[in-house]
């Protein structure tokens, strides 16, 4: 049988070599030492900006949301997971659909001026599979019009634009370290901001407010990454170059062997050192997709359909129009690519994909 993604899991004996720590201290919560140690290690790996680490990567744009976008529209893309536009609606914001590109499958920022109003607060748009969303544009509208902008960055452990991680953009980016991603902590998450007063803000409210025992900065949550997860990610971090390089293998592995005249791939933004998240393509129609999906499944061999529906369809969301997300949600087709798949397996998918 093979997955769309399988989890990494670290030599036990390392993981309990974190454990030892934790029972040694006997701190199993609240900015213990792993938890400072991780996010130390991933500030120096990922070159990126301040980050607290959290409980999920959802928590991490309610909260990203609560503090920037008030009650307002945000606009956000419909080519994304659920918890993009769940967050939203959750946080009592209303979501505001802009289509997506038709290569890049990141918002199209050439639509977005057209859907500002005067409710409008923030925008909130995902780096799909990796693929940075046009940061240079939205940055620039977003001034222009006295917007934040929330960069749903889950997918994008590693990723660097135009040599800097892509975490430095946006007034705030989101991670998730879900077992499905790269780089994990079974559940877990990160909240990346280079301002330091808005830092301080996000801090508290993912640790109830709190401003020492007694006293309040003002509202928060909990959304606290605990020790045991950090030392999932301290015994996880160590692979992540080996990983990257299994992936990428895979990655020219399908490049060389799909057919491609009737298979669209997405474009990758100029400029990006990628990580191989994920391998998506697109056929023709529905009808292809669900064709190309039996035959690997009676093969034991399960791609996933990301990202379907469109956001835009959801019930809980005033129905808009998004002709090219929602033509991308129906045909793509996320295949299999995890750091343990061999070349003799690529063999086997391609030739199904291909026929
Ligand atoms: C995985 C994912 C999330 C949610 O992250 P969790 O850590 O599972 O809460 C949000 N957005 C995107 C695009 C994701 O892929």
């Amino acid at each position: 049988m093979i997955n769309v993604t399988k989890t990494f899991l670290p030599p036990q004996e390392e993981y309990h070599k974190y454990l030892e720590q934790i029972w040694d201290s006997n701190q199993i919560a609240n900015g213990g030492k792993l938890w400072y140690e991780l996010q130390a290690k991933l500030k120096e790996y990922l070159e990126s900006p301040d980050l607290i680490l959290t409980a999920n990567g959802t928590l991490s744009l309610q909260i990203a949301l609560k503090v920037l976008a008030g009650n307002g529209e945000v606009i956000t893309t419909p080519f994304s997971y659920v918890a993009t536009t769940a967050a939203i609606v959750w946080e009592n914001c209303k979501p505001v659909f802009v289509d997506i590109h038709p290569e890049y499958l990141t918002i199209d920022e050439t639509k977005i001026e057209a859907a500002i109003t005067e409710r409008t607060t923030a925008i909130l748009a995902t780096h799909v599979f990796g693929n940075p969303c046009n940061v240079e544009e939205i940055d620039r509208i977003a001034k222009k019009h006295g917007l934040k902008v929330i960069y749903d960055a889950a997918h994008c452990f590693g990723v660097k634009y135009k040599g800097q991680s892509i975490f430095n953009f946006g007034d705030v980016s989101t991670c998730s370290f879900h077992a499905t991603k790269i780089f994990h902590t079974g559940e877990g998450g990160a909240m990346f901001c280079k301002d330091p007063q808005l830092f301080k803000k996000l801090f508290y409210s993912h640790n109830f407010g709190h401003k020492g025992a007694t006293e309040f900065y003002g509202l928060g949550i909990n959304a606290k990454m605990s020790e045991l997860q950090a030392a999932m990610g301290l015994a996880v971090l160590p692979y992540v170059p080996k990983l990257l390089e299994a992936r990428r293998e895979i990655t020219e592995g399908y490049n060389e062997r799909l057919n491609f005249s009737s298979i669209a791939t997405m474009t990758l933004r100029k400029s990006t050192a990628w990580n191989y998240s994920y391998y998506p393509i697109l056929l023709d129609n529905e009808k292809q997709l669900f064709k190309v999906k039996k035959a690997l499944e009676d093969n034991y061999i399960f791609p996933r359909r990301y990202f379907y529906p469109a956001l835009n369809t959801l019930k809980y969301v005033e129905i808009t129009k998004c002709e090219v997300s929602e033509k991308s949600s129906n045909n793509i087709l996320c295949l299999p690519l995890s750091y343990d798949m061999t070349l003799s397996q690529l063999d086997v998918m391609c030739q199904i994909i291909n026929s």
